[in-house]
């Protein structure tokens, strides 16, 4: 049977795009992207000319089958997603699956990744991390995810759009306290590139003060705090009358 190619492609700067992930979407069949139409700009600016077929969280249901039966058939496979790393955030990972249900090669090329870009010129500790991507957009579900988040030890990263930046910053407050450092990596490897570090109350002072614009990584601190007395396990009354008649 073929091979499926997992190809990354660049988070904004077209330079990132590496030699081998254009030869690879030049050599393979088709391409499996996310939005064809982004993707096409792509293809043109490199000359690319390989067909695509669109593949996106709302047809992967439908199109996995598609695409296995031609991967059997022997044909050669790229997908790719709008950005970055496919399954990074991204449509991807249940294709993968299904490769690996049916025995069908999986070839991955490394190449651009927004979290892993920020980690690394963060200052926080890299290691070990944990990489998070979106926190849930409903508000109970998201205070839950954050509840579990807040021992966690690890470096942490997550991925925002810029109109719910303020939102999820106030209620990483609400969760982690005001003090955490929080590094806000902005439009990576564009002309616009920055990075504002500092506490989470001055994360949400600086949100709220002015329009935000662009593409977001956020690279949290871990919990610092020392490690807290393992709660004593009091077992309910009745156990403890049952103890002691023992
Ligand atoms: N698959 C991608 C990857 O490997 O990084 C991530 C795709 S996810 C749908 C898009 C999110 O990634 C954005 O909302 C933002 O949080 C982050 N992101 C993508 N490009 C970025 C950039 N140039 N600068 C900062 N964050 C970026």
């Amino acid at each position: 049977s073929g091979t499926l190619f997992l190809v990354p492609t660049p988070i904004g700067n077209l330079g990132d795009m590496s030699p081998r992930a254009i030869e690879t979407l030049r050599a393979v069949d088709l391409i499996a992207a996310e939005d064809t139409r982004n993707t096409q700009k792509l293809l043109n600016h490199f000359e690319i000319e390989t067909h695509q077929i669109s593949f996106h969280e709302y047809n992967t249901k439908e199109r996995i089958p598609q695409l296995i039966d031609k991967l059997e058939q022997g044909l050669s496979l790229a997908q790719v997603s709008d950005a970055g790393m496919p399954s990074i955030s991204d449509p991807g990972s249940e294709l993968v699956e299904a490769c690996v249900a049916k025995g069908i090669r999986v070839v991955p090329i490394p190449g651009p990744n927004a979290a892993l870009t920020a980690l690394i010129a963060s200052g926080l500790v890299p290691q070990p991390f944990l990489f998070y991507g979106f926190l849930s957009r409903k508000n109970t579900e998201r205070a839950e995810q954050l509840a579990q988040l807040t021992p966690q030890t690890m470096t942490l990263i997550f991925y925002e759009a810029p109109h719910r930046l303020l939102k999820t910053l106030k209620s990483l407050v609400t969760a982690f306290g005001e003090d955490r450092k929080i590094v806000l990596c902005r439009e990576l490897t564009k002309r616009y590139e920055e990075f504002l570090r500092g506490t989470l109350a001055e994360a949400v002072e600086w949100a709220g003060s002015s329009e935000v614009r662009g593409e977001f990584v956020l690279i949290v601190e871990g919990n610092q705090a020392p490690p807290e007395e393992e709660a004593k396990v009091v077992l309910p009354l009745d156990q403890q009358v049952e103890m002691l008649i023992k």
